[in-house]
């Protein structure tokens, strides 16, 4: 639990929030400020920043939850859903408290989500591959 941190409000009931489903371990949470209808946040309970510094079980098990969330979404007739993870300020992470996004699509909402690209040359992608390969 972090004073300042909104989600660890939420998780322990000092603010409100519409909660859709809870364990021990997890709490999703429809979005305040939602992109799409039923736009879901899954919020792991124990409070960790992001990609870099949640733990192994937390991110191995979350998507366990999105999963479940997924499917009940399904049965409701969405099947066109984006999951989204911010981190950092630069990829648009506000709440410094990991979460997943589920986003429900629906057909012509297209500039909700839009991600720009252009084709790179293949020394470009090699040479970002070696990048990489460095540190795996
Ligand atoms: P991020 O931008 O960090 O990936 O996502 C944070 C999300 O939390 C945003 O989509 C924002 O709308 C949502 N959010 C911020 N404050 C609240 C709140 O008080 N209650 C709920 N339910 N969602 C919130
Ligand atoms: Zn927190």
């Amino acid at each position: 639990m972090i004073d300042n941190c909104i989600f660890c409000k939420i998780i322990n009931k000092t603010i409100p929030s519409v909660t859709i489903y809870e364990d021990d371990l997890f709490i999703a949470i429809l979005d305040k400020f939602p992109t799409a209808k039923y736009h879901i946040l899954v919020i792991p309970k124990n409070h960790e920043e992001n990609i870099f510094t949640a733990s192994c079980d937390t991110k191995n098990n979350i998507l366990e939850v999105v999963s479940k969330i997924c499917k009940a979404l399904q049965k409701l007739g969405i099947n066109d859903i984006n999951i989204l993870q911010n981190n950092g300020e630069n990829a648009g992470q506000t709440v410094n408290h990991f979460h997943i996004h589920i986003i429900p699509r629906f057909t012509g909402d297209k500039e909700i989500i839009n991600f720009y690209s252009k084709e790179e040359d293949d020394v470009i992608l090699l040479k970002y591959r070696d990048d990489i390969n460095r540190f795996l």
